[in-house]
């Protein structure tokens, strides 16, 4: 028997990283930058207006009051986007909209809120500081300098800051194609007719949810018998398609594991792993191609791919946080765990009525610790950890927590 960090070492390292592909920026959400971005340009680009209304020199309107307006001659229109800017000449206005150019010559812009909003003359009833609603070349990011740093992981702002300093790709790790094989010959998928003995599919449907979650491409055989033959007939010929293959059922102990007799002799290596639920899992290379093999119970699917999948990819796609956001929570219920393993159970966590300096909230689990109970999963948000020392964990004690 291995240790759960042990399994999870050998999928990152069986894993490796992924290779950088050049992506449009749009398409690039949730992944990591893998080189720096460099500004093209300052932002803002130009000196430009912040408000709708009048282009002046601030000395012309140093006059202008609520009651006094300074009338001004309108000797230009600058809507956004226009980019012959005419000069401002002294005791003249020129109508700007936002995001306009600064015509040489106006040191500030008077908002169209205190003006009479003429377009042949204008009055203007409040005087201007210079500078005033003017945005400055370069004030958001100067051209040259480094507008987003390798390892950024990629969300709305960024990808918008990459966009408006010219960027239409951005280096990313390029996230795996996955091959998802579900094993048993009892599975049926919806919404065909089940017979007695036979239950319909859904640990494919989970993967597949949580493995496009962290941005892979996905395809699937959604079920496959306990025949060794049809099992390699189904996969082998997707194998130079895909960049892993995640398997579930079929590795433990019992007869018909057809995944285990698959692949014992292409070199994918079978173990018990300490932790619960999830005990028989594998990994190992089919043609080259990583495989990475899960017990059948749902719940033990999810389980695993936290405990070691999860944070394999995020590894290889260049992530350097992979771990959950772990709290410390004080149990409602008392709960036991086997000894010599890690167990996770899931659970719903409440933040708030603390009691202690690291404790941040309460935890009761979600179901028993049954691999089957995939309803309870539903019911939980996060995973309570047992870790392999502990047998018993009493009401009131603080416990890992693993935020989902
Ligand atoms: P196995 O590891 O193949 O013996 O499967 C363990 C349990 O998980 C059995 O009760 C299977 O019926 C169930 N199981 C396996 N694969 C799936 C699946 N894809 N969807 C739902 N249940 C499954
Ligand atoms: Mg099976």
């Amino acid at each position: 028997m291995i240790s759960v960090d042990e399994h999870r070492a050998a999928v990152t390292e069986l894993l490796g990283m992924r290779p950088v592909v050049h992506r449009p920026t749009a398409e690039c959400a949730g992944l990591v930058l893998a080189h720096d971005v460099r500004a093209g340009v300052s932002l803002p680009p130009f000196d430009n207006s912040a408000m709708d209304g009048y282009a002046v020199r601030a000395a012309d309107v140093a006059d202008a009051g609520p009651d006094a307006p300074v009338e001004l001659p309108v000797s230009a229109d600058i809507p956004a986007g226009r980019t012959d800017i005419p000069d401002l000449r002294p005791g003249s206005a020129h109508r700007i909209m936002t995001g306009a150019p600064m015509p040489p010559g106006a040191d500030s812009v008077v908002m169209v809120e205190r003006t009479d909003g003429g377009t042949e003359r204008v009055r203007i009833f409040a005087r201007a500081e210079t500078g005033a609603h003017i945005r400055r070349t370069g004030e958001d990011v100067p051209e040259g300098s480094t507008a987003l740093r390798a390892g950024t992981v990629l969300g709305p702002a960024h990808l918008g800051l990459a966009s408006a300093v010219g960027q239409d790709r951005l280096a990313v790790y390029d996230p795996p194609t996955v091959l998802v094989v579900s094993t048993g010959t009892e599975l049926v998928l919806p919404p065909d007719e089940l017979r007695y003995g036979q239950i319909y599919e859904s640990n494919g449907v989970m993967l597949h949810a949580a493995l496009t979650a962290l941005g892979c491409r996905v395809e699937t055989v959604r079920s496959v018998a306990d025949d060794v033959a049809a099992f390699r007939a189904a996969v082998e010929p997707r194998l130079d398609e895909v960049d892993l293959v995640v398997t579930s059922g079929g590795v433990s102990a019992g007869a018909y594991e057809v995944v285990k007799d698959a692949l014992t002799e292409v070199g994918v290596r079978f173990t018990r792993v300490a932790v619960q639920p999830g005990g028989p899992q594998g990994r190992g290379r089919w043609n080259g191609v990583p495989v990475v093999t899960l017990p059948g119970n749902p719940v033990s699917v999810l389980v695993s791919f936290e405990a070691f999948l999860r944070p394999a990819l995020l590894s290889a796609l260049g992530h350097t946080h992979v771990d959950r956001h772990r709290v410390r929570a004080r149990l409602t219920e008392t709960l036991s765990s086997p000894g010599g393993k890690r167990q996770f159970r899931r659970g719903h966590y409440t933040p708030g009525e603390p009691g202690g300096a690291q404790v941040t909230g309460v935890v009761g689990p979600r179901g028993g610790p049954g691999s089957h109970l995939l309803a309870a999963f539903t019911q939980a948000n996060c995973l309570i950890v047992l870790p392999e020392d502990v047998t018993r964990a009493p009401e009131g004690e603080e416990v890992d927590v693993l935020l989902l």
